[in-house]
């Protein structure tokens, strides 16, 4: 079964940076400790600001991230205290080197997820991107968590680095136990703001990415990817305007889109353990622009990726970068 999965206001999703500091040096990381910081937060402020949202949106998903967020030694405790808080569900992202005896700290009633970043389905091609050892590192991290009964899912950013290998990824996946497969597009921003030539144009996506969803649906996994490109005639949405969304880092900044990240345009952030709405100009004025390439942030930071006809309408529009279609069998 394939859906659109547009994002609605009943389901918010907080993304929990609780420090920057990360043991690997990927090339297409987006931390951007100019803008996000280098702190790691001391948990009576983890706990100050989970309280905060989950006092705003009762029941929102919550995903722990970093940098790499098993390197911070009172993660067990953040995530127990986001269960008491009645936080809807509670993701760990992880590289997969789950410092500190993660696994042996939590249970899987206290994680709902622990999600896999991967990149390549080979050593050689994960590897060349994240780092040596990589490969290893996280499958052997994925079968750990496995065995100890917590759900899985693992995260695939597709660039021209490692597009030819994503047909490989559902075997991969279902030799691992993957529960379910999350396909990100590579974001220019951060690191890989410096290498914009690594994106897939839209052909190379509409070529690879969906089949290789369907074909790992097949195998019984969930699979999420981005849209990313709507006919004109498809109705496009901001996520910044409609849904709820917090992108929170330890420096106190919470934005609205993931595309802002580089930018200090933050539509909120936390001071004195409170959220506050930033003053103008922020993120949420460009929310509020329609134009007909679709996504704002997208024609500001990366217009190679629109194409326009000789009379200068635009061929399609970018989607908003939250909106996913979900296949599962
Ligand atoms: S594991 Fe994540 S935070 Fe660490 S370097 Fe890689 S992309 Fe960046
Ligand atoms: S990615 Fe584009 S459409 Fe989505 S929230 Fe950001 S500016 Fe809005």
């Amino acid at each position: 079964m394939k859906k659109t999965v547009s994002f609605s206001k009943n389901t918010a999703n907080v993304f929990f940076h609780v420090l920057t500091a990360c043991n690997l040096r990927c090339r297409h990381c987006y931390i951007n400790p100019e803008q996000h910081g280098q702190d790691t937060l001391p948990i009576t402020t983890i706990e100050a600001w989970l309280e905060c949202f989950a006092d705003r949106n009762p029941g929102a998903n919550l995903i722990f991230l970093g940098g790499e967020p098993t390197l911070h030694p009172d993660l067990p405790q953040a995530i127990r205290t986001a269960k008491k808080l009645g936080f809807g569900s509670v993701t760990v992202d992880t590289n997969g080197y789950l410092f500190h005896d993660i696994l042996e700290k939590v249970t899987p009633d206290d994680a709902d997820f622990f999600s896999f970043s991967l990149d390549g389905a080979s050593r050689k091609t994960n590897d060349a991107i994240r780092g040596a050892g990589c490969f290893d590192a996280c499958t052997s991290g994925i079968r750990n968590a496995k065995q100890k009964g917590f759900h899985t899912s693992l995260i695939y950013t597709v660039s021209r680095l490692n597009a030819h290998e994503l047909f490989q990824m559902p075997k991969l996946l279902k030799d691992l136990g993957i529960d379910r497969f999350f396909i990100q597009v590579i974001g220019i921003r951060g690191k890989s703001a410096q290498h914009t030539d690594i994106q897939l144009s839209r052909r190379e996506w509409l070529d690879i990415v969906p089949k290789t969803a369907e074909a790992a649906a097949e195998l019984g996994i969930t699979v999420t990817y981005p849209k990313v490109f709507l006919d004109p005639k498809e109705p496009f949405e901001c996520a910044g305007r409609v849904a709820d969304n917090y992108f929170v880092f330890p420096n106190g900044r919470v934005y609205r889109c993931p595309l802002c990240e580089d930018f200090p345009l933050h539509g909120m952030r936390l001071e004195n353990n409170r959220l506050i709405e930033s003053r103008k100009i922020s993120e949420n004025e460009l929310f509020l622009l329609d134009i007909s390439e679709g996504c704002v942030m997208n024609r500001l930071i990366q217009p190679e990726n629109l194409s326009y006809s000789q009379d200068r309408k635009a061929e399609y529009k970018i989607a908003c970068c939250m909106l996913k279609e979900e296949i599962s069998n």
